[in-house]
């Protein structure tokens, strides 16, 4: 018999614990870590955040589907692991802190054989004063965030209909932040729903992000073919933003927030303030806090985290200058080099550098968009990894790994530019690879065929029934597993 233990149950976590339930039998036991009851479908908060979705939409009880599949809960956060035992523990063992308001303060131990450390982000507020649901912004980033943010918003419409005049600002809160497509996607539902509400007029909405020219998203931009003709998406996205007049203030990095004034330094080096009557800002991501001991009790976490706090996991992580980083250097099988039965998936990998060139600013400020580890390849590398692990439990260990790297996979991104089965738009991309390989593909890095971009109504449709796919699925309903990550 063996013992999964997984922390964590979103995108990649719980992809990884219900595809290890179904590969193997019931004398293996899954083990699920995680903190929240209920799963979340993160992509629709953007929905939640302009209020055309509820909490209940985009989230559900992890507890009936976990007791319906033999999957272990334990509501709680992992906070230590210990590879190799210690004088109590002959095998491996997570320590773990109940969140369970029934358990809540209890802590435990929970030996394993194989481990994925599937933890997502930390939402680093902290890393910019006055960022974030504490202090002067809002976020989309949970629904209860989500839900404020909506709160917020309602407040702000009602302002405009009294013909207050107000600013929007909507974009990322640090010069490392990730996830610019989020914060692109909720600009544009948020400038949708001004203009439903008649009050488009009198509202300044402003993105301000950290990436060097609009369309870069935090990959280095994409170069595809659209109705047949080669663009970009820089231009792309420029012509959108000029089309709903929405303004962009590129390459910053956000130095602190206060009551209404964002504080912010462009790479030119000059210290800029903007004022804002409504400011969504994502937050920089860095790995939850865990730390990890070997058997003799000695802290061993500098050697299995990056200092960003993520996993090390088979990446190169040797510095070296942007243009010297190959694809390879990219991990494929997500195992740690110290311990082949821990995995590290999804955002709580570390990547081994930026994808968009990283800069700094004239007085040395860094402003470097992080790669992003969106849902598709998440999803794949949970899968990978329970690949990997159940071959191992069912063949012997030495069978060798799974691989899906970053540099060798595609992925679909549809970001929502304002929600209505009739009135809606988004634009819709894919791209191969995620990681650009300039030796395989000269120029831009990806390839021209498998890499394109459309927007319009129907992409809207196809991010509404991605949301009712990736749901049903996670729920495990009959034949969830037909459907890909
Ligand atoms: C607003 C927003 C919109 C987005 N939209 C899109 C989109 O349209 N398309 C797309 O592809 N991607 C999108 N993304 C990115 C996508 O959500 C992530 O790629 C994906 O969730 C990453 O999966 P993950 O499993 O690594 O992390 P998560 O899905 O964040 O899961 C991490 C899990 O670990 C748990 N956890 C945290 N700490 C611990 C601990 N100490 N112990 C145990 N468990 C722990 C968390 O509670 C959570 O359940 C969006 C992200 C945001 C923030």
């Amino acid at each position: 018999m063996a013992r999964i233990v997984i922390l964590g149950a979103g995108i990649s976590g719980h992809t990884a614990a219900l595809h290890l339930r179904r590969m193997l039998g019931k004398e293996h036991e899954v083990v699920v870590v995680t903190p929240n009851s209920k799963w979340n479908w993160i992509p629709s908060n953007i929905w939640v955040g302009v209020g055309k979705m509820t909490t209940e939409q985009v989230t559900f009880a992890l507890a009936p589907i976990y007791r319906r599949k033999g999957i272990v809960l334990h509501q709680a956060l992992g906070v230590a692991i210990h590879p190799e035992g210690n004088s109590f523990h002959k095998r491996a063992f997570v320590e773990i802190s109940y969140t369970d308001p029934t358990r809540s303060g209890e802590k435990g131990e929970i030996e394993y054989d194989y481990l994925i450390n599937a933890t997502g982000p930390k939402l680093n507020f902290a890393a910019t004063p006055g960022l974030g649901p504490d202090g002067h912004t809002v976020s989309v980033c949970t629904p209860s965030h989500a839900i404020e943010a909506a709160s917020h918003l309602k407040d702000v419409i009602a302002k405009l209909k009294a013909g207050v005049a107000q600013r929007l600002v909507i974009g990322v809160g640090h010069g490392t932040c990730t996830c610019e497509g989020a914060a692109f996607e909720y600009a544009f539902n948020v400038e949708h729903e001004l203009r439903l509400a008649g009050v488009r007029e009198l509202a300044e909405v402003v993105y301000l992000t950290n990436e060097f020219e609009l369309g870069d998203f935090g990959v280095g931009g994409m170069t595809f073919t659209q109705s047949g003709f080669e663009t970009t998406s820089k231009l792309w996205t420029e012509s959108l933003f000029r089309e709903r007049g929405v303004h962009a203030i590129l390459q910053s990095h956000v130095e602190k927030i206060e009551e209404g004034v964002i504080h912010y330094e462009q790479l030119d080096g000059i210290k800029r303030s903007l004022t804002f009557d409504f400011a969504m800002l994502l937050p920089p991501f860095r790995g939850v806090d865990m730390k990890a001991f070997n058997a003799a009790g000695e802290d061993i976490s500098a050697e299995m985290f990056a200092p960003s706090g993520f996993m090390k996991v088979d990446a190169n992580y040797t510095p070296k200058a942007f243009a010297d980083w190959r694809a390879e250097d990219w991990p494929s099988t997500y195992q740690t080099p110290l311990y082949s039965n821990i995995f590290g998936v999804g955002i709580a990998f570390a990547p081994p550098h930026q994808i968009s060139e990283p800069r700094k600013s004239v007085t040395g400020t860094l402003i470097a968009p992080s790669p992003p580890r969106t849902g598709m390849p998440s999803g794949v590398m949970g899968k990978t990894a329970a690949l990997t692990i159940s071959e191992r439990i069912l063949k012997g260990e030495s069978t060798p790994a799974h691989h899906a790297s970053m540099a060798n996979m595609g992925a679909a991104c549809i970001a929502s530019a304002g929600s209505g089965m009739r009135t809606g738009t988004a634009a819709a991309m894919t791209m191969y690879p995620v990681v650009p390989d300039y030796q395989k593909y000269p120029g831009s890095g990806r390839s021209a065929k498998d890499t394109f971009g459309e927007i319009g109504l129907a992409a809207h449709w196809i991010k509404y029934l991605l949301h009712v796919m990736f749901i049903y699925k996670a729920k495990a309903k009959p034949l969830w597993f037909l459907i890909p990550e």
